[in-house]
Protein backbone atom coordinates (compact mmCIF):
# COMPACT_ATOMS: atom_id res chain seq x y z
CA UNK A 1 0.00 0.00 0.00
CA UNK A 2 1.88 3.24 -1.20
CA UNK A 3 -0.57 6.01 0.52
CA UNK A 4 1.21 6.13 3.53
CA UNK A 5 2.59 2.48 5.24
CA UNK A 6 6.00 2.63 4.79
CA UNK A 7 8.55 -0.18 5.90
CA UNK A 8 11.36 2.15 7.65
CA UNK A 9 10.73 5.69 9.00
CA UNK A 10 12.64 8.75 8.12
CA UNK A 11 13.12 9.49 11.56
CA UNK A 12 11.90 6.94 14.08
CA UNK A 13 10.57 10.08 16.87
CA UNK A 14 8.02 10.81 13.89
CA UNK A 15 7.02 7.42 13.52
CA UNK A 16 6.12 7.59 16.91
CA UNK A 17 4.23 10.41 16.72
CA UNK A 18 2.84 8.70 13.78
CA UNK A 19 1.56 5.77 15.89
CA UNK A 20 0.23 7.95 18.90
CA UNK A 21 -1.70 9.76 16.07
CA UNK A 22 -3.07 6.57 14.45
CA UNK A 23 -4.03 5.08 17.96
CA UNK A 24 -5.68 7.98 19.23
CA UNK A 25 -7.74 8.20 15.77
CA UNK A 26 -9.18 4.51 15.59
CA UNK A 27 -10.01 5.27 19.87
CA UNK A 28 -11.66 7.91 19.32
CA UNK A 29 -13.82 6.20 15.90
CA UNK A 30 -14.66 3.18 18.12
CA UNK A 31 -15.69 5.30 21.33
CA UNK A 32 -17.85 7.76 18.61
CA UNK A 33 -19.52 4.78 16.96
CA UNK A 34 -20.21 3.52 20.40
CA UNK A 35 -22.12 6.39 21.29
CA UNK A 36 -23.78 6.60 18.36
CA UNK A 37 -24.59 2.60 18.14
CA UNK A 38 -24.46 1.18 21.76
CA UNK A 39 -23.34 -2.97 21.76
CA UNK A 40 -22.56 -5.40 24.42
CA UNK A 41 -19.06 -4.74 25.88
CA UNK A 42 -17.29 -8.42 23.90
CA UNK A 43 -19.54 -7.66 20.84
CA UNK A 44 -17.50 -4.48 20.31
CA UNK A 45 -14.44 -5.56 20.89
CA UNK A 46 -14.82 -8.78 19.43
CA UNK A 47 -15.97 -6.21 16.15
CA UNK A 48 -12.77 -4.16 16.55
CA UNK A 49 -10.29 -7.28 16.74
CA UNK A 50 -11.90 -8.49 13.76
CA UNK A 51 -11.08 -5.12 11.87
CA UNK A 52 -7.56 -5.32 12.97
CA UNK A 53 -7.42 -8.87 10.82
CA UNK A 54 -9.78 -7.08 8.38
CA UNK A 55 -7.19 -4.18 8.21
CA UNK A 56 -3.63 -6.94 7.82
CA UNK A 57 -5.98 -8.43 4.67
CA UNK A 58 -6.16 -5.54 2.94
CA UNK A 59 -2.32 -4.62 3.95
CA UNK A 60 -1.07 -7.72 2.77
CA UNK A 61 -3.27 -7.81 -0.62
CA UNK A 62 -1.64 -4.36 -1.08
CA UNK A 63 1.80 -6.09 -1.29
CA UNK A 64 1.34 -9.01 -3.49
CA UNK A 65 1.65 -8.86 -6.75
CA UNK A 66 3.75 -6.83 -9.32
CA UNK A 67 1.83 -3.50 -8.60
CA UNK A 68 1.90 -4.46 -5.25
CA UNK A 69 3.59 -1.66 -2.59
CA UNK A 70 7.49 -1.87 -3.00
CA UNK A 71 8.70 -0.98 0.51
CA UNK A 72 10.36 -4.88 0.94
CA UNK A 73 7.18 -6.06 3.81
CA UNK A 74 6.05 -9.66 3.10
CA UNK A 75 3.45 -10.47 4.96
CA UNK A 76 4.02 -13.47 7.48
CA UNK A 77 0.70 -14.33 8.47
CA UNK A 78 1.47 -17.21 11.09
CA UNK A 79 4.82 -14.73 12.54
CA UNK A 80 2.65 -11.40 11.52
CA UNK A 81 -0.41 -12.72 13.90
CA UNK A 82 2.05 -13.53 16.78
CA UNK A 83 3.28 -10.62 17.16
CA UNK A 84 -0.59 -8.53 16.40
CA UNK A 85 -1.58 -11.16 19.61
CA UNK A 86 1.45 -10.44 21.79
CA UNK A 87 0.32 -5.72 20.99
CA UNK A 88 -2.80 -7.19 22.56
CA UNK A 89 -2.12 -8.80 25.38
CA UNK A 90 0.64 -6.38 25.98
CA UNK A 91 -2.38 -3.34 25.58
CA UNK A 92 -4.68 -5.17 28.05
CA UNK A 93 -1.55 -5.13 30.70
CA UNK A 94 -0.61 -1.85 30.59
CA UNK A 95 -2.81 0.61 33.13
CA UNK A 96 -5.35 2.52 30.96
CA UNK A 97 -4.95 5.52 29.37
CA UNK A 98 -7.83 8.39 29.55
CA UNK A 99 -10.71 7.44 27.85
CA UNK A 100 -11.72 9.48 24.79
CA UNK A 101 -15.14 8.48 25.15
CA UNK A 102 -16.27 11.70 27.06
CA UNK A 103 -13.69 14.15 24.76
CA UNK A 104 -15.76 16.56 23.09
CA UNK A 105 -15.66 15.75 19.20
CA UNK A 106 -13.84 18.54 17.00
CA UNK A 107 -15.77 18.92 13.57
CA UNK A 108 -18.96 16.30 12.71
CA UNK A 109 -18.85 14.26 9.45
ZN1 LIG B 1 4.56 -1.62 1.77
Amino acid sequence: MSAGLERAPAWPHEDERHQAALEQALIRAFWQSIGRHPLPVMTALETAARVVGTLYGQVAQAHEGPGGCRCGWVPDPDCDLIVLEANLAAALLQPAPPSLARMQVAGQA
